[in-house]
């Protein structure tokens, strides 16, 4: 049980810090600059740093627990990541500097945007895009460049399936485009017959996401990605989450033609912060004209016997949608990923998504018998039970993911996708232990052996937080960090 917060620590006359001694002649300042009123705490060096390291331990971290949110990609990101993007030689450059001075930099932007190309299969890549949705937004506008290029105008709809990510459709129709949702079917996936009915000349591409966000893969992408292109639309994959696949196959061979990656989910940059992030986008061939500038490139310098390497910020792509955030992106972000991918290397980054998978599987397997399952198939990485069974005895989604909290876990992403009744979204991700799936399980099973015989106890949770239920929505977006009223 945690201590009550207490909240006002203030004592007059305390300091926390010894000011230097004058070194300069004395003289009065300004009436108008003085201010007569402080209104700061009064506090101790020790005082400060007790409370802010007993307020980071109230907040349930990625470092202290399991963090199973789905769809979110919540895992652990090696330290060593952090340790080589804050080398001086990386955080003490400026984007305005001579492209002569940070040839290392740019060396490393440029073999990140081919190692993104191999995973993905698609040849071109901008690192530019600073979030995941941000990515999506420059990947529907290459969509759109490249229709409107072909003098090919009367494509207004996207398609989305009923599963996405609700930044899709967001996505679709802040560029312009109207969202036609396709519905899934009774195995979770894009509906075939369906799709046939509303793929025509009227659409300018499908938004997939596969893993789709229910956790399956889609079974009939292939049949998918054909109807879309015969229909003249494009395939948008949505690769926010791509530690299913990396290393086993590429979105280019499942029929993608663009994709975003989320470098702070897969790739080393944590994640759910706030930001800085990265939303690297991957597109075929025949899209690279549209593709965001700057980009970073490289050509060959001096003459026979004296060749050179040289890179370069390259401007000159006349159809090109232009800069989507300044100068390149966030770099930092691009350096954990290079980490990430040189420390791995190919059989490491296959093993990411072999564990993910394995582990994802091995909670649906042994939660099976205790939450129902709406889609009853081998997932990939990460498994969706729907709490209908636990709502039946007045126990709801809710309650479950508050009781978590009192036995030591992270509530998993709940009521998502909307297409499942009280939806539980588990994301284990690659990196936790099968010790801690275990006490994950253990938890999940107590809390539906206390929905029969004390739903009580599960509807009142949590009982070991400072603050109980909060109104979330107000929370998040009317955030009040003031500590006076
Ligand atoms: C996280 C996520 C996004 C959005 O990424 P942001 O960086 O939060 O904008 C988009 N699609 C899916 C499937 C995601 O999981």
């Amino acid at each position: 049980m945690i201590e009550p917060l207490l909240f006002e620590l203030s004592s007059p006359g305390r300091v926390g810090c010894r000011l230097p001694d004058l070194d300069v002649p004395e003289s009065p300042l300004p009436e108008g600059l003085i201010r007569r009123e402080l209104c700061l705490p009064e506090l101790s060096e020790r005082e400060v740093v007790q409370h802010f390291t007993r307020l980071s331990q109230i907040n349930f971290g990625i470092d202290t627990g399991f963090y199973p949110l789905g769809s979110c990609t919540m895992k652990y990101n090696p330290r060593l990541h952090e340790d080589v993007a804050r080398l001086a030689g990386f955080t003490q450059i400026h984007p305005s500097q001579n492209e002569s001075t940070v040839q290392g930099a740019l060396q490393l932007m440029f073999e990140l945007q081919r190692y993104l190309a191999e995973i993905t299969g698609l040849p071109g890549v901008s690192l530019q895009p600073v979030a995941g949705a941000h990515g999506e937004l420059t990947g529907m506008l290459i969509i759109r460049a490249y229709h409107l290029e072909r003098g090919d105008e009367g494509r207004s709809i996207v398609l989305v399936p009923d599963s996405a990510h609700g930044t899709n459709p967001a996505t679709a129709v802040m560029c312009g485009y109207t969202v036609s949702s396709v519905p899934s079917d009774r195995r979770g996936n894009i509906d075939v017959r369906e799709l046939e009915k509303l793929a025509d000349e009227r659409v300018a591409g499908l938004m997939l996401t596969n893993p789709n966000t229910l956790g399956l893969f889609e079974e009939d992408v292939l049949r998918v990605s054909e109807i879309v292109h015969e229909s003249g639309g494009l395939i948008y994959c949505d690769g926010a989450n791509m530690n299913a696949l990396l290393g086993v196959a590429t979105p280019a061979e499942l029929g993608a033609d663009v994709l975003h990656l989320n470098l702070h989910k897969t790739f080393s940059t944590p994640h759910g912060g706030g930001g800085p992030g990265g939303g690297a986008t991957a597109v075929t061939r025949d899209l690279i004209p549209f593709l965001p500038v700057p980009r970073v490139a490289r050509r060959e310098t001096g003459e026979a016997g004296k060749e050179d390497t040289e890179y370069y910020l390259d401007y000159e792509w006349p159809v090109s949608i232009g800069p989507v955030a300044g100068f390149y992106g966030n770099f930092g972000v691009m350096v954990k990923a290079y980490a990430y991918l040189r420390s791995l290397g190919a059989q490491g980054l296959r093993e990411v998504s072999e564990n993910a998978v394995l582990n994802a599987n091995y909670i649906l397997h042994q939660l099976r018998d205790y939450y129902q399952l709406s889609y009853d198939r081998t997932c990939l990485h990460e498994c969706v039970f729907s709490g209908n069974t636990q709502a039946s005895l007045g126990v709801h989604t809710l309650d479950i993911a508050k009781r978590l909290i009192d036995l030591g876990f992270h509530p998993p992403t709940v009521y998502f996708p909307l297409t499942v009744d009280e939806a539980l979204m588990i994301e284990p991700t690659e990196t936790e232990s099968v010790e801690t799936l275990d006490a994950f399980i253990a938890a999940m099973r107590q809390i539906a052996w206390e929905a029969e015989t004390d739903p009580e106890l599960v509807r009142s949770a949590p009982h070991s937080t400072p603050v109980m239920r909060l109104d979330e929505v107000t929370a998040a977006r009317k955030l009040d960090l003031r500590w006076q009223r």
